[in-house]
C-alpha cells in the first residue's frame, strides 16, 4: 500500500515537472508567435434557438512551428505570468477588428463581435482607451463590440473593476460575463455589475441531461438573467435537445458545436451567408 502511495507521488512529481518543462517551452515558443506569423483567430457564429445568425465569439489559435497545435487554455495562462499578455493581447484586437471589418464590408451587413478579455489585459494602464480607438480605427460600431469577461475576473476585486468596466459602457460597448455559474457570483455583487450579458459554462448545458438539478440550475439562471434584463447566451450546446429546452427556457442566443464550430474569416463569410435571416 504504501509502495503504491509512493509510486503515485513519483508519478504526480513527474506530472509537475513535465507541466512545468512544457510551460517553460510554451513561454520560451510563444516569445516569436506573432512575428513567426503563428497566431490566427477563429470565428464561432452565435444564432438564435431558431438558427438565426446573430454574431460571432472571437477566438485565438495558435499553430507552433516547434511545438504543434496548442490550446488557447494551455497558453494563455502562460502568456499572462510571462508578461506578454499585452503584445497578445493587442494582436487579438487588432486582427479581430481587422477581419470583422473585412467580412463585414465584403456581406455589406453588420453584425455583434464578442472578444475575451483577459484579467491582466483589462488592468492595463489605458487599455480603454487604446481599445476604443481601434474599433474607430477600423470604422466599426462601438455598440457592435462586446467584451467577454470570464466570472472569476470578478470577484477578485470587484471596486476596482466596475468602473473599468463603465468606461467600456460609456461609449456603447457591451459586457457579457463568461463562464457564469463556475465562480459563484453572489446576486447582490452580479446586481451591481455593469453587465448586459451572462454566457452560461459548457459544463452546466453538459450536464442538463444527465441530472436534473442542473436543469433546473441552468433555469434558475436564465430566469436570474432575465430579471436582471440580461440576455442570456448558452455555450458548448451540441444536440437538437439541448436547443429546444433552452429555447423553452427563454434563452436568447446559442453557440456550440450543434449549429457551428470556430472557423477562419473566409468560411465565416459563407456561413453568414447561408444562415442570413431573409
Ligand atoms: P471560452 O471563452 O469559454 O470559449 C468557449 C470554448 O468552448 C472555445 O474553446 C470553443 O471552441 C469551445 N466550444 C464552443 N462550442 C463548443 C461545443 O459545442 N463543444 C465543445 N466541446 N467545445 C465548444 P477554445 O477556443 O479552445 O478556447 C478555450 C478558452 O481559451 C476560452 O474559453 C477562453 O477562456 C480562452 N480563449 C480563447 N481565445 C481567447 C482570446 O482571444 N482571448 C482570451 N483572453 N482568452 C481566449
Ligand atoms: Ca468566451
Ligand atoms: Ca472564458
Ligand atoms: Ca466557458
Amino acid at each position: 500500500e504504501s509502495k503504491k502511495i509512493k509510486n503515485s507521488i513519483h508519478l504526480f512529481e513527474d506530472k509537475m515537472e513535465e507541466g512545468y518543462l512544457q510551460n517553460v517551452k510554451i513561454e520560451q515558443a510563444l516569445r516569436s508567435a506573432i512575428s513567426d506569423d503563428e497566431l490566427f483567430m477563429v470565428y464561432q457564429p452565435q444564432v438564435t434557438p431558431e438558427g438565426d445568425f446573430y454574431g460571432v465569439e472571437a477566438l485565438l489559435r495558435w499553430q507552433s512551428a516547434t511545438l504543434g497545435f496548442v490550446p488557447p487554455d494551455r497558453f494563455i495562462s502562460v502568456a499572462e505570468t510571462s508578461g506578454q499578455m499585452p503584445a497578445i493581447g493587442n494582436f487579438i484586437t487588432q486582427q479581430t477588428l481587422k477581419d470583422v471589418k473585412e467580412v463585414q464590408s465584403t456581406l455589406n451587413r453588420s453584425f455583434h463581435t464578442s472578444i475575451n478579455i483577459s484579467v491582466r489585459q483589462l488592468m492595463e494602464v489605458g487599455f480603454a482607451e487604446r481599445f476604443i480607438q481601434s474599433i474607430q480605427t477600423n470604422n466599426l460600431d462601438n455598440a457592435s463590440i462586446t467584451l467577454e469577461i470570464t466570472e472569476s475576473l470578478f470577484i477578485e476585486d470587484i471596486d476596482h473593476i466596475v468602473p473599468l468596466l463603465q468606461e467600456f459602457k460609456d461609449h456603447g460597448l457591451e459586457i457579457s460575463m463568461d463562464d457564469f455559474g463556475t465562480g459563484y457570483s453572489s446576486l447582490s455583487v452580479l446586481r451591481r455589475l455593469p453587465i448586459d450579458e451572462l454566457k452560461i459554462d459548457k459544463s452546466f448545458i453538459d450536464v442538463m441531461f444527465v441530472d436534473e438539478s442542473s436543469q433546473k440550475m441552468v433555469q434558475n439562471i436564465i430566469m436570474i438573467g432575465k430579471n436582471l434584463e440580461m440576455d442570456i447566451v448558452a455555450e458548448g450546446v451540441e444536440t437538437q435537445e439541448q436547443v429546444n429546452i433552452l429555447k423553452a427556457f427563454g434563452c436568447d442566443r446559442i453557440q456550440g458545436y450543434h449549429f457551428a464550430k470556430p472557423m477562419r474569416k473566409e468560411a465565416l463569410v459563407q456561413y453568414i451567408e447561408e444562415h442570413d435571416i431573409v
